[in-house]
């Protein structure tokens, strides 16, 4: 672990990487005994070699609250939802989590439209295991009870511009990690998250206040009333 001073960021970046191939089978349905298994085999044993995944967090403390905002180290968060949650919170940790440069270049030299695909199921399993190491690393060392999350452009009232403070709070990821913010607001690497994990006494997905129907990521159900009952101010 390696802090980036003097923004006080730590940056995790020695996160093993080994593609579950029976998974990538599953995900890409290539049924065992096909004549792409061997392929993807070779695509999967190249990208263990290449991948770095990364993750670059921040502790931070809250330093004012308004009624649709809050200050997190002078930095601005303006989300009525993200003020409600951070209601009892004093400190939050500040995330950017990414499947790397390294591999996103690799996924990049593919002409091939498959094997494009596959790279790309490739660097979302180095992500997730990337999202794994800090989720272990932050209860690792923080003792964390129990915690929510919340990232820029998951729901309206805390839209995708947002990804402006959050990337200022954490100093210089693309320095740090590699990872961009574009005029829009996307990252990249494309396989990057971001967000603020805080600790709560209530569970709380943003899936709750999206009313978005048939999202194969969905955590939890739409809950219509949910914003009218806790967030209405
Ligand atoms: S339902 Fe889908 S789009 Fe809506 S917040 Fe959850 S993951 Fe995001």
């Amino acid at each position: 672990m390696n802090s980036t001073d003097p923004t006080q960021s730590f940056i995790l970046d020695s996160i093993p990487f080994v593609p579950d191939l029976p998974a990538l089978q599953t995900r890409l349905r290539i049924r065992e005994g096909s004549r792409h298994v061997a392929e993807l085999a070779r695509l999967a044993a190249e990208a263990e070699t290449v991948a770095r995944p990364k993750a670059l967090y921040k502790l931070a403390f809250i330093e004012a609250k308004a009624e649709d905002a809050v200050v997190i180290e002078g930095v601005r968060f303006t989300s009525r939802v993200l003020r409600v949650n951070l209601d009892v919170a004093h400190r939050v940790f500040a995330y950017i989590i990414t499947c790397g440069r390294e591999l996103d270049d690799w996924a990049q030299a593919f002409d091939d439209i498959v094997h494009r695909f596959w790279a790309d199921a490739i660097k979302e399993m180095a992500l997730r295991t990337a999202i794994q190491a800090l989720t272990q690393h932050l209860n690792d060392c923080y003792s964390l009870g129990r915690t929510a999350m919340m990232s820029p452009g998951s729901l309206a009232d805390w839209p995708i511009q947002e990804q402006r403070p959050l990337f200022t709070l954490l100093g210089d990821p693309e320095a740090a990690i590699g990872v961009a913010l574009t005029d829009s607001f996307l990252m990249i690497p494309n396989k990057s998250v971001s967000g603020i994990r805080f600790p709560t006494e209530e569970s709380f997905e943003s899936c709750q206040l999206c009313p978005r129907e048939t999202c194969p990521g969905r955590r939890a159900p739409y809950d219509s009333t949910l914003f009218e009952r806790k967030y209405a101010s």
